[in-house]
């Protein structure tokens, strides 16, 4: 097998099966997978021809659509400069350019920026940030983090332990994970008044913890992951207010809402809040290589570097990749170039038109649209295998979870897809 073109699909997808973990997937009962070969604008093509629209933008990531000619361009033009080079004691023009455009789009106080390789990286980033400003400042006690039931924040350690402790099945990691405590879940939705008592939890154990905690971390405004609930910004404002009161850190994982997905820049304006530490991911390179950043203000930089080790402990080896830096800065770049408020705005009023027939059925709890970001929320939880392959068949790929049917699709598909691809969710959730 010198050559992988001359795989067969059916080859291919025996090897597949044979020897690759898939995300959440079994190795013994595989579920299918589907062979893409190409993908273009908002289409995936599969290896028999098959178009498909995507509503997922790659998991909140691909938001330009696939196959972009400028972040092509972009990405062939650093190739001839050079694809990657150490970070260590070197700095390169993309990366430096992409700080500082963070740091210009990002609310004022965020002034550092440390680069990563994944969302999760930059979550454990963000967390040990946080650790090491409390040990740096003499308060070695401050080392557990506050944070919300059906949060999700990734898959490593110090990640998962940040993640709703049912849904994260810490009970199989217990004795490795750090302890943290979590909050109840907000549940005044986005746009309703605000219900005071919905803040209590929170309060409560800030309250009575606030000697050992280093920090809140939560997804603001849109828990993705952990449910696809939008939460009201009044909550996220009590939440600073808590924390400026009783000196805790706050940790804004934008990882999926970053970079307009729910109507505003970062979510984190809904409220008019800054936290201390922001994470950045996913759709950061418009979905063409994995890249994220943390980015803290000047009380945690300096705090830390004011302390012990005079330095962040931390230092990966891909760290601000310039291939990934220079498609971050053009991808970014071209999002704020266009009207994206308008762009994401249209596709709010879109999905909402779409998705809304659903609510009539016996089958369907909730529908519910922020920015462009569309939810389908069913009684019973969907059966995968059955519900992939019929979403298939009708040429949309999007991959619910648990009840939920949604859909996050690229900022730049048009009007007829959209209405293809809402008219098949609909559809599909009937029976
Ligand atoms: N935080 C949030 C809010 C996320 O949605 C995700 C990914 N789903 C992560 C962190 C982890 O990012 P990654 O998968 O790139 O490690």
């Amino acid at each position: 097998m010198s050559d992988n073109n001359l795989l067969s699909t059916e080859q291919l997808l025996a090897l597949d099966k044979q020897h690759i973990w898939h995300p959440y997937a079994s190795m013994i009962d595989a579920p299918p997978v589907y062979p893409v070969v190409s993908a273009r604008g908002v289409r995936l093509k599969l290896a028999d021809g098959t178009e498909l629209i995507d509503g997922l933008s790659s998991w909140w990531s691909a938001i330009h659509g696939y196959n972009h000619p400028v972040l092509n361009q972009a990405a062939k033009e650093q190739l001839e400069a050079m694809s990657h080079v150490m970070f260590g004691g070197i700095t390169h023009p993309s990366a430096v350019k992409l700080a500082k455009l963070l740091v210009d789009i990002t609310p004022p106080t965020l002034n550092k920026v440390f680069f990563s390789d994944s969302g999760s990286v930059a979550v454990e980033v963000a967390i040990k940030m946080a650790l090491q400003y409390w040990y740096s400042m003499g308060r070695k006690e401050k080392q557990q983090l506050l944070t919300l039931k059906n949060g999700y924040h990734g898959d490593t350690f110090g990640a998962m332990a940040t993640c709703d402790p049912v849904t994260g099945m810490h009970h199989m990691f217990s004795e490795a994970l750090p302890k943290h405590l979590f909050a109840d879940a907000p549940r005044t939705r986005f746009g309703d008044e605000f219900d005071e008592t919905d803040i209590s939890s929170f309060k409560r154990l800030i309250e009575k913890n606030h000697q050992s905690l280093a920090a809140v971390i939560l997804e603001p405004i849109v828990q993705g992951a952990g449910g696809m609930n939008f939460y009201s910004p009044d909550y996220l404002k009590r939440v600073r207010q808590l924390c400026n009161e009783y000196d805790v850190l706050l940790i804004a994982d934008e990882i999926a809402t970053g970079f307009g997905r729910t109507g505003k820049l970062f979510a984190c304006e809904h409220a008019n809040i800054e936290p201390d530490i922001l994470c950045l991911g996913k759709c950061l390179t418009g979905g063409y290589l994995s890249l994220a950043a943390t980015l803290c203000n000047d009380k945690v930089a300096n705090g830390i570097c004011q302390g012990e080790a005079g330095v962040f402990m931390h230092g990966p080896t891909f760290m601000a990749n310039p291939l990934a830096t220079a498609i971050a800065y053009a991808s970014v770049q071209l999002l704020l170039s266009q009207d994206w408020q308008q762009l994401v705005k249209n596709l709010e009023t879109q999905l909402l038109a779409g998705l809304s027939p659903a609510k009539a059925f016996d089958t369907v709890n909730d529908v519910r649209v922020l920015g462009s970001i569309g939810v389908i929320e069913l009684k019973q939880p969907v059966d995968m295998a059955v519900i992939q392959k019929q979403l298939v068949d009708r040429g949309i790929w999007v991959r619910p979870f648990g009840k939920l049917v949604y859909t996050i699709p690229p900022y730049i598909i048009g009007d007829e897809d959209i209405a293809t691809l809402t008219a098949g969710l609909v559809d599909i959730v009937k029976n």
